[in-house]
């Protein structure tokens, strides 16, 4: 029998430790794929590709050239577009889709979240407010900031984006987990008075949460995009509960067990 072919749609670190645990449990051979928007990815074990597939049409040729027999969605929750291709590219398939997907911070006594929908929101909230704000999204979301006085502003990136982007701010290159400890100290070196981030859930990036939470300092929280779902696409919070239940069904018949509760 030929080997089962996985593809991770990647990007977090849990797609990371989903490929070194499939790959650890021999399941099958293991692509994952990234954007490719960083220069230096953090790589998964197994094969990598880079880059766009080129929409949905795209996946949909990318899974049948080959072979793919189970797509798992590990993106990050708020790559709402990769995660409709990747449901478009299972209904065109029918190729089994699974959704690894974080569950979001839940909010503590403490806590003061101003809850926006997007980025855009989140800057005019900025422009309502005085202080500095310490900005930690991606970098295609800062220019929704160009009307904020960037003198406010210090933006921090996993890599430095065109200063130009919004000239004046301080920019913080850095790539997480980060701990508590830098994370207040941080905060209280460019007296931060609100804190910009996206409600991603997990605990890589969550000591900011906590240390605004320590410092009193309001958090301008974006809230996640709706979740594309179907039925008969399990979505799973961890990696694990994810990998038990490939081992309840037997890979080999996911794809059945799948295709029947989706007819
Ligand atoms: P997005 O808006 O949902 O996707 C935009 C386009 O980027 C997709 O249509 C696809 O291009 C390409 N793409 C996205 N993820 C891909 C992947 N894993 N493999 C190949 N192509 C991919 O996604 P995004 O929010 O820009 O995120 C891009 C990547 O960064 C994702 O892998 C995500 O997991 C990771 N990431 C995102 C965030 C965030 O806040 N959004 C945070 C941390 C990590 P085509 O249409 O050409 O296929």
């Amino acid at each position: 029998m030929s080997e089962r072919r996985i593809l991770i749609l990647g990007g977090t670190g849990e797609a990371i430790s989903l490929a070194t645990a499939l790959i650890g449990s021999r399941a099958g051979r293991v692509i994952t794929s990234l954007a490719g928007r960083t220069k230096n990815p953090e790589l998964p074990p197994g094969e990598v590709r880079l880059g766009g597939f080129g929409g949905s049409d795209g996946l949909i040729r990318y899974v049948q050239a080959e072979g793919i027999d189970l797509l798992i969605n590990a993106t990050h929750p708020f790559a709402a577009e990769m995660s409709r291709n990747a449901l478009s590219a299972h209904q065109a398939t029918r190729v089994p889709l699974l959704r690894l997907l974080r569950l979001p911070w839940e909010h503590q006594p403490g806590d003061r979240w101003i809850l926006v929908e997007n980025a855009s929101e989140a800057a005019r909230e900025c422009r309502q407010r005085s202080g500095a704000i310490l900005l930690t999204l991606g970098v295609k979301d800062l220019a929704c900031f160009r009307d904020v006085d960037a003198s406010r502003l210090i933006v921090r990136v996993i890599e430095m984006p065109n200063p130009e982007l919004l000239p004046g701010s301080t920019y913080v290159v850095a790539r997480g987990p980060f701990s508590l400890e830098a994370e207040l100290e941080l905060m209280r070196q460019h007296q931060i008075g609100h804190l910009v981030a996206k409600q991603s859930g997990g605990e890589a990036t969550r000591a900011k949460i906590d240390a605004a939470r320590i410092l009193q300092i309001p958090v301008i929280m974006i809230e996640r995009p709706p979740i594309a779902r179907e039925p008969g696409c399990p979505v799973f919070a961890e990696v694990k509960s994810l990998l038990d239940w490939i081992s309840r069904n037997g890979l080999s018949s996911t794809a059945s067990k799948l295709a029947k509760k989706t007819k």
